[in-house]
């Protein structure tokens, strides 16, 4: 595997006799330097060497898959504390409202709470109505990826569509993402 190298501004990425300046990057008097802190990006067919901003994300949009933490909980709906917006962190502080009673429904769901306190989930974003995130977990890939059994504390485990305990045998429904209980964790 090809480790990705990262730059700050101004940093040496190569040599104008070897590489061509592509975006943002620049030929300052025989060193191809960056201009813009991100991933380094050679083209070695073109011979060019250019630098993939890194792209914090500022705004939320519908349609968007977000990575976070249930901070509260109550009967009808969850606080979701956003710490990754489509796969890359976000260090604004975002938080969504995830609807209990509308992800609870369907065959096989779980007949608790579909996500409980400290639950780390995958949502989608549906709605940005009244500038409130709107978040949803129907889809297979969207609900809890990771959980901590509510009576000793260890990671739950998935066991067959509900998680499990291997500490001590307790078994908590929620709706699991397809990936739950996978490690590391795809935000
Ligand atoms: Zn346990």
């Amino acid at each position: 595997m090809k480790k990705s190298m990262t730059a700050l501004p101004g940093d040496r990425l190569a040599v104008s006799e070897e590489f061509l300046p592509g975006l943002y990057a620049y030929d300052d008097s025989g060193s191809i330097r960056a201009l813009v802190a991100g991933t380094v990006q050679r083209d070695t067919k073109n011979m060019e060497i250019s630098v993939k901003p890194v792209v914090k994300p500022k705004v939320i949009r519908v349609g968007d898959r977000i990575v976070g933490q249930v901070e509260t909980a109550q009967a009808s709906s969850a606080g979701v504390k956003i710490y990754y917006v489509n796969g890359a962190p976000t260090d604004k502080d975002f938080s969504g409202s995830l609807s209990l009673r509308s992800s609870r429904s369907g065959r096989g769901g779980p007949r608790g709470p579909p996500v409980k306190l400290g639950d780390v989930v995958r949502c989608k974003v549906f709605s940005l109505l009244n500038g409130i995130i709107h978040l949803s977990i129907n889809e297979d890939e969207m609900g809890v990826l990771h959980a901590l059994c509510g009576n000793c504390g260890k990671p739950l485990l998935r066991g067959g569509n509900k998680a499990k305990c291997d500490e001590c045998g307790n078994v908590e429904e929620r709706k699991l993402a397809a990936d739950f209980g996978r490690s590391p964790i795809q935000p």
